[in-house]
């Protein structure tokens, strides 16, 4: 099969030389047997989330499709395996029949299971992880067609590596997740001053919230808040009427907003006093349901976005130089700033790898080039050793990658070992690897 491959976010385009879609492990390893000989490199693809060209290719690329659902079920343990493919709105769901949930997850559910892995997604927690710390095992395609097994005791360091693997070590075609009982968020939203939070408020939330969020609106002070705490068990579940989910989450948070944006790119001296007017109609709200029914919506408005992990301490500093660099330039910044929390963790390229650690994230439209806005706040973050998102627009390369984690090199050395030709390469790990 060929034809043209592009992201989500309609931004990198790729003409495949082909495109295989596995229906089996068998298929995963014929495809990679098959390219060697042809001279062809060869990708796993997810669903096309990143913003980064991490999953382009000119090679052989591998929908892992066919590849989706539960293997296998330790219930005692709370352990389960899972194909590669499956797609996070799908495995949610699954868990949730077995009395089980993943312990955290980004604010979308669309990536497949391996995708979201690859580049470290996260959602946000000041005492919470990743995605990948929930992984007990990976099994991967090697380049030879061969598999293997890794855990923490069995090849332990392609284990560290292959967690968060930038797709670079190999193609994992099924993962063991530890899991928890299943678990209701009781959720808080509200908004707030960029001021108050600036001033501690919030550090002060991170610590104290299960899961604190906090979006600020640029050319304003608004910020709208995020108290996500998990339920007493038993508690009832109240979620939000269908009506007030609607008009919410698709109505205003995607169509409404929708039309901002296209007034915005039409209009650009208009996005800040109609920043001001969504900012003044920030409104709380308060409901109890499904963790991964809070953690995920719907996100159809299609934008760019980079976002940088910084050391927490560093936030303030991040947040009040962005603010000065918006409020100093003729720039208009159609979409709120993303402001999340995770603790430090032992996954080796996490980018909360050894440091409790905030995220500041900046978007634009897709129909506005983000270059100006983009470069400053990686200057920005630049200054506090910032970790780019694997799978978010950035221009970092190896080298000044390479300082900013303790185990880069020991990556590196897995790669040599696994991959020493290059199989899983592409442009995009040349940049960030090194060849
Ligand atoms: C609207 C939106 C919201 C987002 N929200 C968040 C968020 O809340 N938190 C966050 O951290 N990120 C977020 N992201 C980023 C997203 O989670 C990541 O970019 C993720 O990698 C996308 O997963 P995917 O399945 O689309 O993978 P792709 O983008 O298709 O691929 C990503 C990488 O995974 C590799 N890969 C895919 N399958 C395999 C496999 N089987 N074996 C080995 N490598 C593989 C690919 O080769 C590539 O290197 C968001 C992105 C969008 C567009």
């Amino acid at each position: 099969m060929t034809g043209t491959w592009r992201n989500w976010a309609g931004t990198v385009h790729a003409r495949p030389a082909e495109t295989v879609v596995a229906m089996s492990v068998e298929d995963v390893r014929s495809a990679v047997e098959r390219a060697r000989p042809r001279g062809l490199r060869v990708k796993a693809v997810g669903a096309g989330h990143s913003f980064t060209p991490i999953a382009r290719t000119d090679g052989v690329a591998v929908r892992l499709d066919g590849l989706r659902g539960l293997t296998a079920a330790d219930l005692p343990e709370r352990r389960v395996r899972v194909r590669a493919g499956t797609p996070l709105h799908e495995l949610n769901p699954a868990l949730q029949a077995l009395g089980l949930a993943l312990p955290n997850l980004g604010d979308i559910d669309r990536q497949s299971l391996a995708g979201a892995l690859a580049t470290g997604t996260h959602g946000t927690g000041g005492r919470r992880h990743g995605i990948a710390s929930a992984v007990t095992g990976l099994r991967l395609v090697l380049a030879d067609g061969s598999l293997l097994w890794c855990s923490a005791e069995e090849e332990p360091a392609v284990f560290e590596a292959a967690r968060v693997g930038l797709g670079a070590l190999g193609i994992v075609v099924e993962a063991e997740l530890q899991c928890v009982p299943a678990f209701l968020l009781r959720a808080r939203e509200g908004s707030d001053t960029l001021s108050a939070m600036l001033d501690g408020a919030a550090l002060r939330a991170a610590e104290e919230h299960d899961h604190f969020e906090l979006y600020w609106f640029p050319h304003t002070d608004r910020v709208q808040t995020k108290r996500n705490d998990r339920a007493a068990p038993h508690a009832p579940r109240r979620p939000l009427p269908a009506w007030r989910a609607w008009l919410d989450d698709e109505l205003l948070a995607n169509d409404a907003f929708e039309l901002v944006n296209r007034i915005g790119a039409w209009r650009p001296r208009l996005v800040p006093p109609l920043a001001r007017l969504s900012a003044r109609a920030l409104s709380g709200r308060e409901f109890v349901d499904h963790s991964w029914r809070v953690f995920c919506s719907s996100r159809r408005v299609r934008f760019v976005e980079c976002e940088y992990a910084v050391p927490r301490a560093s936030v303030g500093e991040v947040l009040r130089a962005l603010r000065d660099w918006v409020d100093a330039h003729d720039v208009a910044v159609s979409f709120p700033v993303e402001v999340r929390f995770l603790a430090g963790d032992d996954v080796w390229l996490s980018t909360a790898h050894g440091r409790d650690t905030a995220y500041v994230a900046v978007h634009q439209y897709h129909r506005v080039d983000p270059g100006p806005y983009f470069a400053a706040f990686e200057a920005i973050a630049g200054e506090h050793e910032g970790r780019p998102h694997w799978g978010k627009v950035h221009t970092l390369t190896a080298d000044d990658l390479a300082p900013r984690y303790a185990r880069f090199d020991d990556f590196r050395a897995v790669r040599d070992r696994l991959d020493p030709d290059r199989v899983f390469g592409n442009r995009y790990l040349e940049q960030v690897l090194g060849a």
